[in-house]
């Protein structure tokens, strides 16, 4: 460990206190783990507190296990197009425990690695929930401990509907550990963990109801890719039902009844809602230290990521920007860079790339056609709508759907979006050129890589 001290570029405090640490971060996930890194690269003496894993949601929680399961659940239908390739995989069994045991190795694995990272740059880690106790004051595990920054990283919480006998769902949360595969799951929501988990269990064989409250799936998504992703999830067998409410659950000897909207009932092994997460800052004592919250119950920054209070940071899912773990990366180094590497830097939100892990999946960057049309007016629109070829031979009927949105005037590409096989992977790529400012003529420029779906975003005309 360094101790070295640096002298913040720009410190709120110029009383030349002695503090414990120059940096106090609260919550190890994606932005206090980069924060706490790439500050105690700078020399700056870092504790980081958590309360329970080191890693986050992302890595204990969240997009890691979360992507296990999908990979784990596609198998259903890998074993199902086999056959048309001359494979015979008779009656392959899924077996539930060993998925688990498997995936919460992985997850102990990652867990200590990023243990062993912040250890390697010389950061603190200290066991516990920490609350803020003033400007630059923290209290964890019994102590005060001062700093003359504290960055909160606290992420967020799921939230859910204040109905009667909201305690009998579960969340994603729960979804991680259950002890047995439910025979039929009902899960609420439309957004990105909802279609997400209809889509594993589904694929795991369970029967899946989906309810969502409005019309179509993915509110802020490109409305074909919606269309197109609610059609093929239906496809697979997925009751997704729109515009449908719970109004109550009850308890009963095989899991939940669920009483809807539309006055019927669903009977399920268990229930599962994905309505959203909140930023968690219950109890974190923010009123102590005048930290100033946004409409929305986010913690209000600057372009920089400092709060209300001047020596307070924020960043990751605590304020209401973009809720990924990319982001959340960005904007720790960022506050880094900009408090202790003299280099003030604030992240970018344009031409942000992100996937659904959706089955099939959606890989999107920059403007949606609505959201093109109503800033340029403008635009022309290229589709491709195709048959992945691996189900030529595979027999399955999901197809692939790709959008490129053009801006007339300058020739340049708005946003690409895509579902289907291999979206989230080929969505990198083109990231880049959008990002980039890249137009239509380049892209029709750039030789295809032949025979793939990634072509078909150089390809239309
Ligand atoms: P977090 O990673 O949530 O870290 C916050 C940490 O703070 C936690 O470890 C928490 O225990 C700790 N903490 C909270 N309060 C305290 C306290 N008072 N004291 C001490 N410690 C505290 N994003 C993607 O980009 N791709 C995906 O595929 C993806 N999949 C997801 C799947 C699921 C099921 C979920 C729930 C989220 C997913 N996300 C995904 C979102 C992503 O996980 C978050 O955006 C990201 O983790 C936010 O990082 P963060 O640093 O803000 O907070
Ligand atoms: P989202 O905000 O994506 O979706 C919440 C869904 O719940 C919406 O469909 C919303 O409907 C609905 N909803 C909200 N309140 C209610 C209610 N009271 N009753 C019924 N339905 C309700 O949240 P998620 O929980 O799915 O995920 C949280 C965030 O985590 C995501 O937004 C994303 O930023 C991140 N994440 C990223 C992933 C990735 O990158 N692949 C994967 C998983 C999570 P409406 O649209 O009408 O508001």
């Amino acid at each position: 460990m360094t101790n070295a001290t640096v002298t913040p570029s720009n410190a709120g405090d110029e009383t030349g206190a002695d503090y414990d640490y120059d940096l106090f971060v609260i919550g190890a996930g994606s932005g206090g783990v980069r924060a706490s890194r790439i500050a105690a690269g700078f020399g700056a003496r870092v504790a980081v507190a958590e309360e329970y894993r080191v890693g986050g949601t992302c890595v204990i929680r969240g997009c890691v296990p979360k992507k296990l399961f999908v990979y784990a659940s596609h198998f259903s239908e890998d074993f199902e197009s086999a056959a048309g390739f001359g494979w015979t995989a008779d009656k392959p069994r899924f077996d539930w425990p060993t998925l688990i045991a498997n995936k919460d190795r992985e997850i102990d694995r990652l867990n200590g690695l990023f243990i062993q990272t912040l250890q390697n740059a010389g950061v603190d880690i200290i066991d516990g929930r920490a609350t803020v106790a003033g400007p630059h004051a923290v209290e964890v595990a019994g102590r005060r401990i001062t700093a003359r920054y504290i960055l909160l990283a606290t992420g967020g919480w799921p939230s859910m509907p204040d109905i009667p006998g909201i305690e009998h769902a579960i969340t994603s949360n729960e979804a991680f550990h259950l002890e047995n595969l439910p025979q039929r799951i009902v899960v609420v929501g439309g957004g990105y963990i909802a279609v997400e988990f209809a889509g594993i269990f589904n694929g795991l064989g369970v029967e899946v109801t989906q309810l969502y409250r409005g019309e179509q799936i993915l509110r802020g998504f490109d409305r074909d890719l919606r269309d197109r992703l609610a059609h093929e999830m239906r496809g697979k067998g997925i009751d997704l039902r729109t515009e449908t409410c719970v109004t109550t659950i009850e308890k009963t000897d095989t899991g939940v009844r669920l009483h809807l909207t539309d006055d019927g009932t669903l009977d399920a092994g268990a229930v599962m809602y994905a309505t959203g997460r909140t930023p968690k800052i219950d109890g974190l004592g923010l009123e102590t230290a005048g930290v100033d919250l946004d409409a929305n119950g986010g913690v209000k920054v600057d372009a920089y990521g400092k709060t209300s209070a001047d020596s307070i940071y924020a960043v990751g899912d605590i304020t209401n920007r973009m809720h990924l773990t990319p982001v959340a990366i960005k904007e720790g180094h960022a506050f880094a860079l900009t408090v202790f590497g003299g280099r003030p830097t604030s992240p970018e939100y344009d031409a942000v790339p992100t996937a659904v892990f959706s089955q099939p999946a959606i890989g999107t960057v920059g403007l949606t056609e609505e959201e093109a049309r109503a800033q340029y007016g403008d635009i022309a629109v290229f589709t491709s709508d195709f048959r992945p070829m691996v189900h030529t031979l595979g027999g399955l009927s999901e197809r692939s759907f790709i959008k490129l949105v053009v801006d007339r005037a300058t020739d340049r590409v708005l946003g690409a979006h895509m579902v289907g096989m291999d979206a989230a992977e080929i969505i990198q790529g083109v990231a880049i050129a959008v990002k980039a400012g890249l137009t239509k003529a380049d892209f029709d420029a750039a030789v295809a890589v032949h025979p793939s779906s990634a072509e078909e975003f150089v390809l239309l005309r």
